[in-house]
């Protein structure tokens, strides 16, 4: 320490008795501090109050107040503190000493004083008192700044006695009182927002774990039930030998900039007329889409739509009307599209259409995970439907039509930048051909669509035409190779189109709906051939239809298949077998359940077609009323040298005997597939070993072959 520093330290000396100051005067001054006396303890305390000395020195005993006293009252004040205070005792009893330290004492000296060695430890002393009180400064200046931060600070021990220490900053974050809540590991959890517990619990994890920091964002639910979000800094604690002992972390308040972060997100990423995703957020949405559809090897569609004529809305009715009009545009496709009775027919399992307004009058549709990507036409025309109604906009009627141009992914291209130039592209095309009207960046596609929505024009008319037929396979008992039913197959016999088999128009069917009233024909079709059949000696033969599961899981449909019995008198119809897939009977099993006892106490028979193709439960096949399960085409293929079917096919007749079923084997072409299921325990067979479905009179013939007469 240099002299001029010292020159600058004030000491302050209280004692009654004049030769002390003379000492302290002589030795200190050489050392370069500057003495104040006084007196006494009145006169040392105003002396304080005045010059706020560096260190003090007060004796002890001293006429009216002593030196206890003195000190006291000089710690009391607010200056007075930190200060280094020296006692200075006569004699160094025990008592004396503890007296000073509960007085405030920093130290004490016994006189006579040595003031040589004192001078070293005023230095001293000073020394430290100023760096405490740097400390100090820049501690209250780090909870400012803290403070303003809305940063808090914790530590966390959990070794020996588990304690956590929490700075004010971060009560106040919580919205905790600091005098009433004493903060735990418990409570620090509790804070938390539930659904992000276990995000700020796998962080502690990691930080033990891999010995790093962390920093994690985070919501919290603060003591007075307030969602906010914050960002927390959080690393280890450890002891000397690197023992891990605790956690410490910073927390901050980041609410209000993630409410920024959250409008600057909306502004960049949506529309602000439409509030639809704009052409940023499209194109991350169409990337990410992108990638699954990559990964599951799916087809999707990218709509590209433009409003036609959008300028002259615009230019006749100003911008205002213009923009009323993209709103609703916008509100249509989104309720359209939204709307489960088009989701559910034309996007299978996908829930989400993205809708998105890439600028001006263009929107896109992302159509997700399609089962036939020609569907996408289908979308495109209800599209079109729903623009095309007027739009009723301040007294004006306002009539608007779009083109839509389609991209297929993969086919059409495979990054989002190709799809949606093709869909651009395509509805170029379109608008070519005419106003209102959609096109497929791909010919094909084209051409498809527009097989399938001419199949879909004549398919409306085909019940009321009667063009419907069922053709009838027969069914033959394993072992004894009698006829004892038939599977009863549609058929489409179109004047338009051909004689088509079901699957060229059953799926088609499913997506419109038609199916319903297929299905409900082919009931009544079957119903109206036994009865006949009962006439001519067949009666004994059961007939299987299949039912689709959009028909089976209709509200009406078990009072329907009632209806039908009722029309044509047959109760207790132990002939009629009712084939439904796995899938359908699996998908909703506590609905499965009722309607199939309903129908199995009519006493219509129940089977399990295409069985070991879909999922089973096996607890619902034992509680379900099943009588049969229909051993899939493709296990009985290869029988008998495909070693692996004939393991499959033989563990489905076992579980099927301990469950009780019947077994109809399906796709029997072979004597030798035959030979095997003659030895299993398979009681029935079906396929083109026997005969192909046949038109009912050709049936009939070949019952009249198969059956030894009876005469
Ligand atoms: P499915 O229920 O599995 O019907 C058996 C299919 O296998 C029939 O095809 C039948 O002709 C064919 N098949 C029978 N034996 C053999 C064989 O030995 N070898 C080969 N390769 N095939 C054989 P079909 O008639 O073309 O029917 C196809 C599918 O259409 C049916 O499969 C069924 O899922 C559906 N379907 C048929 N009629 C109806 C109906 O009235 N309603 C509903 N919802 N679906 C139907
Ligand atoms: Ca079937
Ligand atoms: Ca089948």
């Amino acid at each position: 320490m240099s002299q001029s520093d010292n020159s600058l330290r004030l000491v302050l000396v209280i004692d009654d008795d004049q030769t002390a100051h003379l000492w302290a005067r002589r030795y200190l001054s050489t050392a370069g501090f500057t003495l104040i006396s006084a007196l006494n303890g009145y006169e040392g305390i105003e002396a304080f109050k005045q010059h706020s000395p560096d260190i003090v020195l007060v004796d002890i005993d001293m006429p009216g107040i002593n030196g206890f006293a003195t000190c006291a009252a000089i710690r009391a004040l607010p200056s007075g503190k930190n200060t280094p205070l020296l006692m200075v005792t006569g004699t160094e009893d025990a008592e004396r000493v503890a007296s000073s330290y509960v007085a405030g004492a920093t130290d004490f000296v016994v006189k006579p004083v040595n003031w040589k060695v004192l001078i070293h430890r005023l230095h001293y002393m000073v020394k430290a008192s100023s760096v405490l009180r740097q400390l100090e400064k820049s501690e209250t200046r780090l909870s400012k700044a803290q403070h303003m931060a809305r940063l808090g600070h914790w530590e966390w021990y959990f070794v020996d006695d588990i304690k956590m220490y929490w700075s004010d900053e971060v009560f106040a974050i919580f919205q905790l009182d600091k005098e009433s809540f004493v903060p735990d590991e418990a409570s620090f959890l509790a804070l938390m927002y539930a659904e992000d517990k276990a995000c700020v619990q796998e962080s502690f994890d990691e930080i033990i774990k891999n010995k790093t920091v962390v920093t994690i964002e985070h919501r919290i639910m603060t003591g007075k039930g307030e969602q906010r979000f914050v960002e927390q800094q959080i690393e280890m604690i450890e002891n000397l030998n690197h023992q891990l002992i605790g956690l410490t972390g910073t927390i901050q308040d980041i609410t209000e900039r993630k409410e920024h972060e959250n409008k600057i997100k909306r502004l960049a990423y949506y529309d602000e007329i439409t509030g639809l995703p704009n052409r940023t957020f499209f194109l991350e949405l169409l990337s990410s889409t992108l990638k699954l559809a990559k990964r599951n090897d799916r087809s999707f569609a990218v709509l590209f739509l433009d409003l036609d004529d959008f300028k002259g809305v615009n230019d006749s009715y100003g911008h205002y009307i213009g923009d009323l009009l993209l709103k609703e545009i916008s509100r249509r496709l989104s309720d359209g599209l939204r709307s489960s009775d088009v989701a559910a027919r034309h996007f299978h399992q996908c829930h989400n259409a993205e809708i998105a307004r890439l600028g001006g009058d263009e929107f896109t549709v992302l159509l997700n995970e399609l089962t036939y990507p020609e569907d996408a036409a289908i979308v495109a025309e209800h599209i079109q439907e729903w623009i095309a109604e007027p739009v009723y906009l301040e007294n004006l009627q306002i009539y608007t039509g779009s083109s839509i141009g389609i991209a297929i992914y993969p086919q059409d291209g495979e990054n989002s930048e190709t799809l949606l130039r093709n869909a651009d592209i395509a509805m170029y095309h379109a608008k070519k051909v005419g106003k209102g009207h959609f096109q497929f960046f791909h010919d094909s596609m084209n051409i498809k669509a527009q097989k399938r929505r001419k199949m879909e024009n004549y398919m409306y008319q085909a019940v009321a035409n009667n063009e419907l037929r069922l053709h009838y396979q027969p069914i033959v008992g394993a072992k004894s190779g009698q006829l004892i039913g038939a599977e009863a197959l549609m058929r489409w016999e179109s004047p338009q189109l051909g004689f088509l088999p079901p699957n060229d128009f059953i799926s088609l069917a499913e997506d419109n709906g038609l199916i319903i009233k297929f299905g409900e024909w082919a009931i009544r079709e079957v119903c109206r051939q036994h009865k006949r059949w009962q006439q001519q000696g067949l009666g004994h033969l059961t007939i299987a239809v299949n039912l689709s599961g959009l028909q089976f899981n209709q509200v009406g449909f078990v009072p329907m298949v009632e209806a039908i019995l009722a029309e044509y008198n047959l109760m207790s119809p132990s002939f009629l077998i009712f084939e439904l897939t796995e899938s359908v009977i699996m998908a909703d099993t506590e609905k499965m359940f009722n309607k199939l006892w309903q129908l199995k106490s009519m006493g219509i028979k129940l089977s399990v077609d295409d069985f070991g193709t879909g999922y089973s439960s096996l607890s619902y096949l034992k509680s379900f009323p099943l009588d049969s399960l229909k051993i899939d085409r493709s296990f009985i293929k290869e029988l008998p040298d495909n070693d692996d079917d004939a393991a499959i096919v033989n563990a489905i007749l076992a579980l099927a005997s301990t469950l009780n079923l019947s077994t109809v084997a399906e796709g029997v072409e072979t004597n030798q597939q035959r030979e095997f299921l003659e030895n299993s325990t398979c009681n029935s067979i079906q396929g083109y070993l026997f005969s192909k479905p046949m038109p009912v009179d050709e049936f009939y013939a070949y019952w009249q072959a198969n059956t030894p007469s009876t005469l």
